[in-house]
């Protein structure tokens, strides 16, 4: 199970985190400086778009200003103020006048603001009507001459909007005699609004609600505030205040914009961002794959081979895999100086499993070699059908040789021991150990009792021959040794435990009677090989 801060968990939590603070940084600046940035550039368009309808009412405005103008500084009109044609409005003021809806209604007043004539087309039926006085078919016309007549004492031809009984454009200009300061009477044009108007029909988002508010006497109103709020999230709410012809009232006059921009900014930002966070991710699973592939495969594999080598210590296991020791990088270095180590373990370990297995002092097998080796020997030999011999040797005298000459000189005389039967055993099959304090064991396999009790006083003569000198010996003056000889044969296989006994029991016999002497497991003696002191 991998662990919970592991290298891999570790890594994948470090990028989440980068990841996570690269989204907050993006979170921070679409709210901060984005949308801020959008809203701004939003606002400045709405006012530009607020400049293009206060343009556009103004155009309506002066065209109806031109159209009473031309009216009032007509000859004729000023004619029949005087009296001179009293015709005109028969022959001018025809419904063709206001067929094309430049103006829907036309009031001529006299020097005293009374009506001298009314004409126009009534808004409900459609209908034209043509009256001197607003009785009768002109009856519709009453509520809008008396609006009118409120206002002609401070007329000032600027052109306005009316908000009683109904929205109307209104402009009024003085009916005079060229260079004469006294009008002989008024004109003025309406032109009725809808609810819903739009000042300039090219402009297809201009439609303006209209609305009438009351004006408190001391507001003083911008005759071109601007007013712009957010509706919603969708529209912005763009507000329009003028003075209005009709005293204390304001015209209100709205539009909803569609907050496209901001959306479209808002959109490329998120869309932005998602694909930044993709690109992120992405990275983020290469890097993993990278960092999987360079650093968490060959770490895996080590960690691998190192517990595969725990489990398995006495195993002699590959090194590490040859690509991850090949490598130029640290890992490389760490598994070559691994297998380094290893290798080195190895070593040590051979050699302490030697040492457990040698004597100390001469150097030869000791008894733990013995004991593992004497079965292995004795069921091989006898696999093949021969007899194995064991000798057992034992140093004669020896107490009174360490006595006398010291414990540094015994220790001596068993190496020189050690070297004879080395010298003499030299075949890779024979098995020389030292067992006991100056007792040694010779197994020979394919030896039968004669080869073996042969050799046995060849070794007696051989030890004799060093000329070791032992004074204090009551058998000879030199070194000597005796031996014990076991002899176990494929028809009578003994285990090897058995088969020391037996040399050992020869030995004990023949050291009964004599000393420099060879016994064997008959605890007969078959030979001695001299057992007085020359
Ligand atoms: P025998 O002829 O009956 O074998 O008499 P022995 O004196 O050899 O036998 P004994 O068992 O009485 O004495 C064995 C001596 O071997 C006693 C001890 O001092 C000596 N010895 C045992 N191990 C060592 C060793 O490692 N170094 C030395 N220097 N002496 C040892
Ligand atoms: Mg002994
Ligand atoms: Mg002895």
């Amino acid at each position: 199970m991998p662990y919970l801060n592991s290298l891999r968990n570790r890594f994948i939590i470090t990028l989440s985190i980068m990841l996570m603070l690269v989204m907050g940084i993006l979170v921070f600046i679409l709210h901060q400086l984005m949308i801020p940035n959008l809203i701004s550039e939003e606002r400045q368009s709405a006012h530009v778009y607020a400049n293009v309808l206060q343009e556009s009412i103004d155009n309506n405005a002066r065209a109806l200003s031109d159209m009473a103008f031309q009216w009032a500084s007509w000859a004729s009109t000023r004619d029949f103020m005087e009296g001179s044609l009293p015709g005109f409005p028969q022959t001018h003021i025809t419904s063709a006048v206001f067929a094309d809806r430049s103006a829907d209604m036309m009031l001529i007043t006299n020097a005293n603001d009374g009506v001298a004539w009314i004409a126009g087309r009534n808004p409900v039926t459609g209908d034209f009507t043509s009256c001197a006085r607003p009785t009768g078919s002109c009856q519709w016309t009453l509520e809008q001459v008396r609006q009118i007549q409120r206002q002609l004492p401070l007329t000032d031809t600027v052109t306005r909007i009316g908000v009683r009984p109904e929205f109307a454009l209104l402009s009024t200009w003085p009916i005079a005699r060229h260079g004469s300061t006294l009008p002989s009477g008024k004109l003025t044009l309406v032109r009725f609004l809808p609810g819903q108007w739009r000042p300039n029909p090219m402009h297809m988002a201009s439609t303006l609600t209209l609305s009438a508010i009351r004006q408190s006497v001391t507001a003083s109103t911008d005759k071109s505030a601007v007013v712009i709020d957010a509706d919603s999230d969708d529209s912005l709410r763009l507000t329009l205040l003028r003075d209005s012809a009709t005293p204390g009232y304001q015209v209100m006059m709205t539009t909803r914009l569609e907050r496209h921009s901001l959306r479209a900014g808002i959109e490329r930002f998120n869309l932005t961002m998602l694909g930044a966070l993709g690109l992120l991710l992405l990275l983020m699973m290469i890097m993993l794959w990278v960092f999987r592939a360079i650093v968490l495969r060959p770490i895996g594999e080590l960690s691998r081979y190192a517990s595969a080598l725990r489990q398995s210590p006495g195993e002699h296991l590959d090194s590490p895999p040859p690509w991850l020791q090949a490598r130029g990088d640290e890992l490389g270095v760490m598994a070559r100086e691994f297998q380094t180590l290893i290798h080195d373990l190895n070593e040590r370990n051979a050699h302490l499993k030697a040492l457990t297995n040698r004597d100390a002092l001469t150097g030869l097998g000791n008894r733990r070699l013995l004991d593992r080796q004497l079965p292995r020997i004795l069921s091989l030999t006898h696999r093949l059908e021969r007899p194995v011999a064991l000798i057992m040797i034992d140093v004669d005298h020896f107490k009174l040789y360490n006595d006398f000459y010291g414990h540094p000189e015994g220790d001596q005389c068993l190496k020189t021991i050690a070297d004879t039967l080395r010298d003499i055993f030299q075949r890779e099959s024979d098995l020389v150990a030292r067992v006991g304090g100056e007792e040694f064991v010779i197994v020979l396999p394919d030896f039968d009792l004669d080869r073996a009790m042969d050799i046995a006083r060849g070794v007696c003569t051989a030890m004799e021959a060093q000329c070791l000198p032992h004074e204090p010996s009551p058998t000879h003056k030199y070194v000597t040794i005796s031996a014990g000889v076991a002899v176990s044969s494929p028809e009578h296989p003994l285990s090897g435990e058995a088969l020391i006994k037996q040399a050992d029991e020869a030995l004990y016999q023949i050291k009964k009677s004599s000393r420099n002497a060879v016994g064997c497991g008959a605890s007969v003696p078959l030979a001695t090989h001299g057992n007085k002191r020359p």
